[in-house]
């Protein structure tokens, strides 16, 4: 049935207007194809709106949001703005929306591409049929926990809620569900016992909510072994926020460039931000030639997650997939000389929709 969307878009800084700007194209093509409509509202958000608004999240940006379907988001940050002293800073505006908007579930799926194998420092046979999406925790844990700091020492407290751990756990299981049906659960339960909490609690919710979902327990260091060596053995992971940091990070090695991987920020309610991995790149910024998959990934996970549209979703994403086949890549992924830009790749998507 079609439906009608408002996305709210904050290009952000750096190239985040770049692959902003190629992506929604991607998304009206999508939208004309199914007989759906979608409205853009841009607002700013980062080192564009402290310049404008005097503040990274300025009110009618976090307003804006809220009554959204979705956000798409491009990047944040850059040299003019990176005086660690600053009392005002871009990032402050990320961590400010997702707070605001009540999101606590990151995603990240990571499903190294046959045409890109090569980029990615880990062996191609190692990868080959890797597609593992990584769920964590963005509201919780050591991050946000009290401080404390004197001249001899310094502590950050680490606190979890069973209610915390619940919800996070939930969505993780529910997109098991629908994937291939097993939940890797990482802590250090070894140690921490907020990790022992997190592993009774999600034992309780899996046993409980979930029995078609099989469950397994991982200490977080040997799963950052695990990720790189079979990396094939893992369908969802779902963690806490630190280990859940470092963890996608590493991830992101599978598949070779920043400039394919796309995340989304989820809540209890329908509306998520939706942006790639990477940041701002200032370093090629205003040329043209960033890499948009990421960004045009990231708008079909927003198609798949805040608007129900499935099949549009995948149209998405076999289109990029067969763009990647057909050689079409920016400098990031382009033999010298072969590079196409950040246009004429959001163009070869669309061309390729079904
Ligand atoms: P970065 O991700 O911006 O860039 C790292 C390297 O990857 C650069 O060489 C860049 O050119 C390249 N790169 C990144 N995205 C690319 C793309 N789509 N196509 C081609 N190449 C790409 O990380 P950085 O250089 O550490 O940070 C630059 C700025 O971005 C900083 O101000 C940082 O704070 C900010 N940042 C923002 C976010 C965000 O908005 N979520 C995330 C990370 C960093």
């Amino acid at each position: 049935m079609p439906i009608h969307a408002d996305i709210v878009v904050l290009p952000g800084d750096g190239i985040g207007t770049e692959i902003v700007a190629a992506t929604l194209p991607v998304l009206e093509a999508v939208a004309r194809r199914h007989g759906h409509t979608f409205a853009f509202h841009q607002h700013d958000i980062g080192g564009v709106a402290i310049d404008r608004h005097g503040v990274p999240l300025p009110e009618s940006t976090l307003e804006a949001a809220r009554k959204a379907d979705a956000v798409l988001l491009g990047a944040v940050g850059g040299p003019k703005w990176s005086d660690p002293n600053a009392k005002v800073r871009p990032e402050q505006g990320l961590l400010a929306i997702r707070k605001g908007l009540g999101l606590f579930a990151n995603l990240r799926p990571t499903k190294p591409h046959p045409a890109a194998l090569g980029a990615s420092p880990i062996k191609s046979h190692l990868l080959e049929g890797v597609d593992i999406l990584v769920v964590r925790e963005l509201t919780g844990g050591i991050y946000f926990g009290d401080k404390t700091r004197s001249e001899t020492d310094a502590t950050d407290l680490c606190r979890y809620t069973v209610a915390e751990i619940e919800r996070v756990v939930r969505s993780a299981a529910r997109l098991a569900r629908q994937r291939r049906g097993h939940l890797t659960s990482v802590d250090k339960a070894n140690v921490l016992e907020t990790s022992r909490l997190w592993r009774d609690v999600t034992n309780r919710i899996m046993r409980e909510e979930f029995p078609e979902v099989t469950v397994e327990h991982q200490l977080v260091d040997s799963m950052a072994m695990h990720l790189l060596s079979k990396p094939r053995a893992y369908d969802v992971i779902v963690t806490e926020n630190m280990f859940g940091d470092i963890l996608t990070d590493e991830a992101s090695m599978l598949a070779g460039s920043l400039g394919l991987l796309a995340s989304a920020s989820l809540g209890d309610g329908k509306v998520g931000i939706y942006e790639p991995i990477h940041g701002s790149a200032p370093d090629i910024a205003g040329k043209g030639i960033a890499n948009p998959y990421a960004t045009i990934l990231s708008g079909a996970l927003l198609l798949r997650h805040s608007l129900g549209l499935e099949a549009e979703a995948a149209s998405i994403e076999a289109a990029v997939s067969a763009a990647l086949d057909a050689k079409v890549f920016t400098a990031d992924l382009a033999a010298p000389g072969q590079a196409v830009s950040t246009t004429q790749a959001a163009q070869a998507v669309i061309d390729r929709l079904p």
